[in-house]
């Protein structure tokens, strides 16, 4: 997608600070961090939303959900972590590419 700010990341085109990357995902800080560690995970495939993802996406989205503990543990998350997928202006997604928030730290604000 021409005009996705994430595809631009993925093709190097909007700097971005990588965290991992492999075939299928990839892992790069928040540019604005709402926590102390604050990463976000997409799948190299552009899936606006989590309600435009598929059943073909089924092997992608466990890829992606299966990475966070180790992702959250290679920032030091030993303790847990959070993720958060917001989907669609209702849930205050403002980037159209799917992403896994997860965030930690001993900054992490309460979720209630
Ligand atoms: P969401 O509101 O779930 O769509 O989250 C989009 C996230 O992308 C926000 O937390 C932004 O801070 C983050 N973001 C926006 N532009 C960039 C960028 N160029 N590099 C890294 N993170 C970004
Ligand atoms: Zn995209």
């Amino acid at each position: 997608m021409s005009d996705c700010i994430f595809c631009k990341i993925l093709a190097g085109d909007i700097p971005s600070t990588k965290v991992f990357e492999d075939d299928q995902i990839y892992v790069f800080k928040d540019l604005y961090p709402k926590a102390d560690v604050h990463l976000l995970v997409i799948p190299k495939l552009h899936i606006a939303r989590l309600d435009e993802a598929k059943t073909e996406h089924a092997d992608l989205l466990a890829h992606m959900m299966l990475s966070l503990p180790t992702l959250a543990k290679s920032q030091g998350l030993d303790t847990g972590f959070r993720t958060i997928i917001n989907t669609g202006p209702g849930g205050g997604q403002e980037v159209d590419h799917l992403h896994i928030h997860i965030l930690g730290g001993s900054n992490l604000p309460g979720f209630k």
